[in-house]
């Protein structure tokens, strides 16, 4: 099965999937941990996206599209993958449907967590001071939201046009969350 964690940033998108990697054996697939993770090793795409990182802006697609599909065998001899901040643009929503039914797979299910932005802003100022993220100040946060609701948002008539789109809660504990993701996860789709 491969699902999509959909949510603005702060939605809680990480810590869900990371969940489900521990209760359901799945491949966590998340570009911003893999371009955290470039920019740490000092390798050429590092040094590449490091600025754009830091002032909240996304990177390119070719880019993140390049390291998606490098781990996809690894997500499909898992059993499947939880992409969690991919994709975040049409093109590469529509380069993901492509690279899997390339592979004769598919994304089984989009959940989208719901935060409403009080309680993001909330959150993010809890954040700001404990992640040592440097994306993670109010100024770089402006921008990532404001790329999340311009590029991103209008993603959902895409997967709710497949009708692969659900809708859970995100406003809860963790805990709660996570409940409403099973349970999404567990119901039967047409
Ligand atoms: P995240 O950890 O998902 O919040 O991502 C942190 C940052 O990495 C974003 O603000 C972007 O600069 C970059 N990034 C992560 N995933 C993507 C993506 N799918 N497309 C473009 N940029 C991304």
């Amino acid at each position: 099965m491969n699902i999509i964690l959909f949510g603005p940033p702060a939605a809680g998108k990480g810590t869900q999937a990371k969940r489900l990697v521990d209760s359901r054996n799945m491949v966590q697939l998340s570009t911003g941990d893999m371009l955290r993770a470039a920019i740490a090793s000092g390798s050429a795409l590092g040094k590449r996206v490091e600025g754009v990182m830091q002032r909240g802006e996304l990177v390119t697609d070719e880019i993140v599209i390049a390291l998606i599909e490098e781990r996809l065998p690894e997500a499909e001899a898992a059993g499947g993958a939880i992409f969690d901040g991919f994709p975040r643009t049409t093109a590469q929503a529509e380069a993901l449907d492509a690279m899997l039914s390339a592979r004769g797979a598919r994304i089984d299910l989009v959940v989208r967590l719901r935060v409403n932005d009080e309680a993001l802003t909330e959150r993010i100022a809890g954040r700001f001071a404990e992640s040592g993220r440097p994306d993670d100040n109010p100024e770089s946060f402006k921008v990532r939201l404001a790329a999340y609701n311009a590029q991103t948002a209008p993603l959902l008539p895409y997967y709710e046009g497949q009708g692969k789109l659900v809708e859970v809660d995100g406003m809860g504990s963790i805990e709660s969350v996570s409940s409403g993701i099973d349970k999404a996860l567990s119901s039967p789709r047409g």
